[in-house]
């Protein structure tokens, strides 16, 4: 059995995952995973990506508790939301997502809105990123940048999440739009005032692996992982999948990178309890 072998971050078709939640949790189980957890994305500001909608929250628990009851002998299965922080209303604060069966929840921010009080997905494919900074910021990168660094700075002060989703996940993009600009002093001025604040969150951190096979980048980026040894955040790693033979991409080599920085622990979730656990590789 292989150690260190959970992820709590997934989607499926209740929002923009590619598969059903069953096919997601059936791979996990054949991949060998002892603990699997889905977390769909509250409700989106916008088309065209797809989120849970006010009608499918219930349908989405229900799908879940059917699964458990059926591969929780095989799988440590666990539920929560992806929740945004859009605005001072809608945010994990919201007295809504209190009242659902969530065994915890994930922060985040993908949405950022212009003065005209357009949206635009931070997230996603480069293609759409750059036609969206164009139509709604007139491809001003540093605004975006900006408010995508303040949005979560919101985020962690709004708290009431378990888990924050992928610390500096606008490098990904951003630094596809304008290459060099994850080593501008005004970008990593932002980047390392948001990782640095973290320490004071009670709640976890995420090291998303997402992207790592394809683009070489984990959130947040190894070069935050000095920081982050040294703010002595509790970590989570996560894969973020998409689709159901993703959901360990990334993994073992992102637990490689941590320990090459001298982080030698992960939090994990099992039998209810989050605990720290050492990285065996
Ligand atoms: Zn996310
Ligand atoms: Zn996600």
């Amino acid at each position: 059995m292989k150690h260190n072998h959970t992820n709590y971050h997934s989607h499926c078709n209740f929002c923009d995952g590619r598969g059903a939640m069953e096919d997601f949790v059936k791979a996990a189980i054949a991949c060998g995973m002892t603990a699997y957890g889905i977390t769909s994305h509250t409700t989106f500001p916008m088309p065209p990506v797809k989120s849970l909608q006010p009608h499918t929250y219930g349908k989405y628990f229900e799908e879940f508790a059917r699964l458990r009851a059926l591969y929780g002998g095989q799988i440590e299965l666990y539920v929560g939301l992806e929740i945004d922080y859009l605005d001072e209303v809608r945010n994990p604060r919201m007295p809504f997502y209190a009242t659902l069966p969530t065994d915890y929840t994930i922060g985040g921010v993908h949405f950022v809105a212009n003065e005209r009080g357009e949206w635009m997905c931070t997230d996603g494919s480069f293609e759409r990123f750059r036609d969206a900074a164009q139509e709604c910021f007139g491809g001003d990168i540093r605004r975006i940048v900006d408010l995508f660094y303040t949005k979560s700075r919101l985020l962690v002060q709004c708290g009431n999440f378990d888990i924050l989703a992928h610390p500096d996940k606008i490098a990904l993009n951003a630094s596809q739009f304008e290459p060099g600009i994850l080593q501008e002093a005004w970008y990593e001025e932002l980047a390392y005032n948001h990782i640095n604040s973290l320490r004071n969150g009670d709640f976890l951190v995420e090291v998303n692996t997402k992207a790592l096979e394809q683009h070489n980048r984990i959130f947040p980026g190894v070069e935050w992982l000095p920081l982050v040894r040294k703010l002595g955040l509790k970590l989570v790693v996560n894969s973020d999948c998409h689709d159901v033979d993703k959901i360990e991409s990334g993994r073992y080599e992102t637990l490689r990178l941590l320990q090459d920085a001298g982080i030698n622990k992960v939090w994990e979730l099992h039998a209810g309890r989050w605990g720290e656990y050492e990285i065996k590789l």
